[in-house]
């Protein structure tokens, strides 16, 4: 009788359980990066290519590993970190698991160059899908660096599940923000195909993030102090006006190290409470250093989760320690408001000495006199413009096909600053006049990209626009596309954006804004691999620049508005699926007055 069962080997072992450790280059990425920080490093490069498909490389000045040490490396739960069970709740490394270089051994082709302090020379170790191929010395600087190519290229299957560079590069780029925040004490840099993205200098927390993210956020940034004896906790939430419907800024690092908890994200989100418009979320870098005998961290295989033994003490901290910040930067509103105007001013008004503004005198007003005070301007000019005009339409409306067959329409009037009134035979339209313009601009974008030839018109001075590195990374992706929307751009000096010339729907004081969204935004939504890219800055721009509820349109501009948004293709939804206009019968009238 010959027995089933049978022990796997080695390789194939290491094949499963790196599926758990290592799902993209980003994973790699961390765990490189962390062993890094372990050793004990003063300066980290990463270098990746082609968004870490065919290199993820990490070198450190660290500690560096001997001959023996460089082997035992790879072997599965082989670990410095931990000796005995116990040490397990005292951690104060990144590492413990001894599981991820021999995951990423059995999984790529890995090229190791280590060197301690203490030794001449330095070893080389070359192993491809967990076979030692090579093991030499070498002369490198003291510290490690670790080459990781041609990743998962003996299981294709996971090859091809790699998403787009573009998203790729976004996870390693998070990975590489939750290291390099954690630790501004280490300088990082971050090299994408030979170019550099990232060069953090030794500093403080605050001037991490602001290094990090843009100097813009410096003056977003809330602190956000506490000590109890359970925990302490630093760092910053975003003012409230930054909150973001998507991936905002949500960085939580429990002793120096990322974690994501749904309750504690929970908990600052209700210190926010009242402050946000539903569905939007705060944005925050909070460090929380607690006794490592309270957590435990072993629970996940990347170890982004952790348990704490009294997470209700933790959840009741946090509310009210961030509570009482935002409380503190709410009783100052003046000085908020003040910045907050110097930002929205356009961009041709920045530099200019502001003149005194004329004073006009309405000499006939009475203010005892019972004035039409509550009439719209807009209605008055309506009924003047109509008083002896008969246009009439000659049928009546049901269906958005029918819309367009319409004659001109002239006899229309704005509601509420929002909507446009459109009465016709035997029914009304009421027209969101927002949604209405976000179809026709996001139509006619869309247009111009897929055809190439949106129409530029030249600006007056070049505007000059400073990017962050990721957003940098994200005009490399769009160009393409603000190219066939007709704007005008040059990169100088790989982070300043020199514009020129705009499409002639985009005012050029909306330029700068416009921009910063459209490489903000195709962030966020890159994920979503179901809409276009194109799709996606055609939504962006037409947000940015339509007709806003509370913006009151004079009659023509109404009558266009309603001309142009009776000849889009769709009328019934706006680009982001809403509801356009809705008909009042006028049978339901008169049933309602009966
Ligand atoms: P862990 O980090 O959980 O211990 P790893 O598989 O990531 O497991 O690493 C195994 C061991 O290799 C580490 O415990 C450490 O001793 C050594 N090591 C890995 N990377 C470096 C590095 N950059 N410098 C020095 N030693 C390293
Ligand atoms: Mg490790």
């Amino acid at each position: 009788m010959t027995n089933k069962i049978k022990l796997l080997p080695d390789h194939v072992a290491n094949q499963i359980a790196a599926g758990e450790v290592i799902q993209r280059p980003a994973s790699v990425v961390k765990e490189l990066l962390e062993n890094a920080v372990d050793a004990g490093s003063q300066i980290i490069q990463l270098i990746i290519k082609d968004a870490g498909k065919t290199l993820v490389r990490v070198v450190d000045d660290g500690m560096g590993m001997n001959s023996i040490d460089i082997r035992l490396a790879f072997e599965r739960h082989a670990t410095s970190k931990i000796k005995v069970a116990e040490d397990l709740f005292a951690l104060q490394t990144k590492g413990f698991r001894g599981e991820a270089l021999a995951s990423i051994a059995a999984i790529a082709r890995v090229e190791t160059h280590t060197r301690t302090k203490d030794e001449e020379v330095s070893h080389h170790l070359k192993i491809e899908g967990s076979n030692v191929i090579e093991q030499t010395f070498s002369t490198q600087p003291k510290g490690t660096s670790i080459a990781v190519k041609s990743l998962f290229y003996n299981i294709p299957a996971r090859r091809n599940f790699l998403k787009s560079d573009t998203v790729e590069l976004r996870h390693i780029i998070d990975e590489f923000h939750r290291v390099a925040l954690a630790h501004p004490g280490i300088n990082f840099l971050f090299f994408n195909n030979g170019n550099e993205i990232f060069d953090l200098p030794v500093t403080s927390f605050r001037k991490r993030i602001v290094n990090v993210f843009g100097t813009k956020l410096d003056s977003l940034l809330v602190p956000v102090e506490e000590s109890t004896s359970l925990a302490k906790l630093e760092g910053f939430v975003l003012k409230p006006s930054q909150s973001k419907k998507t991936r905002g800024q949500h960085f939580f690092f429990v002793n120096n190290r990322f974690i994501k908890s749904s309750f504690l994200h929970h908990a600052i989100i209700k210190a926010f409470e009242g402050l946000l418009k539903p569905g939007y979320h705060p944005g925050y870098f909070l460090f929380l250093n607690i006794d490592t005998k309270r957590i435990d961290i072993n629970i996940h295989p990347t170890k982004t989760e952790v348990k704490f033994d009294d997470e209700q003490s933790l959840y009741a901290i946090l509310r009210s320690a961030i509570k009482h910040s935002l409380g503190i930067f709410q009783i100052v509103p003046t000085l908020d408001f003040l910045q907050n105007q110097a930002i929205e001013l356009p961009y041709n008004y920045k530099d200019k000495t502001p003149s005194t503004p004329p004073i006009e005198v309405d000499s006939s007003f009475n203010p005892f006199k019972n004035v039409k005070s509550k009439v719209p301007l807009n209605i008055l000019k309506l009924e003047g413009l109509h008083s002896d005009e008969k246009t009439e339409y000659t049928h009546d409306l049901k269906s958005s096909k029918q819309l367009i067959e319409t004659p001109q329409i002239t006899r229309v009037f704005q509601l509420f600053s929002k909507y446009i009134v459109c009465p016709l035979k035997t029914s009304m339209l009421l027209i969101d006049q927002h949604r209405a313009h976000q179809r026709i601009l996001y139509e006619r974008f869309l247009s111009a990209i897929t055809s190439k030839k949106g129409i530029s018109q030249q600006l007056l001075f070049p505007i000059f626009i400073t990017l962050n590195p990721q957003q940098l990374e994200q005009f490399k992706e769009t160009e393409d596309i603000l190219d066939s929307l007709g704007f005008q751009i040059k990169l100088k000096d790989h982070k300043t954006l020199e514009v020129i010339g705009a499409p002639e729907l985009c005012p050029s004081h909306k330029i700068e804004n416009v921009i910063e969204s459209i490489l903000s935004e195709s962030d966020q939504i890159s994920d979503n691999q179901h809409f276009s890219y194109a799709d996606q800055v055609a939504k962006s721009l037409a947000k940015s620049l339509s007709i806003k509820t509370g913006d009151s349109l004079l009659i023509i501009e109404q009558q266009r508005l309603l001309d142009d948004f009776f000849g889009c293709k769709e009328t019934t939804v706006s680009p982001f699926n809403k509801k356009i206009f809705i008909t009042l019968e006028k049978s339901e009238i008169d049933q309602k007055l009966s």
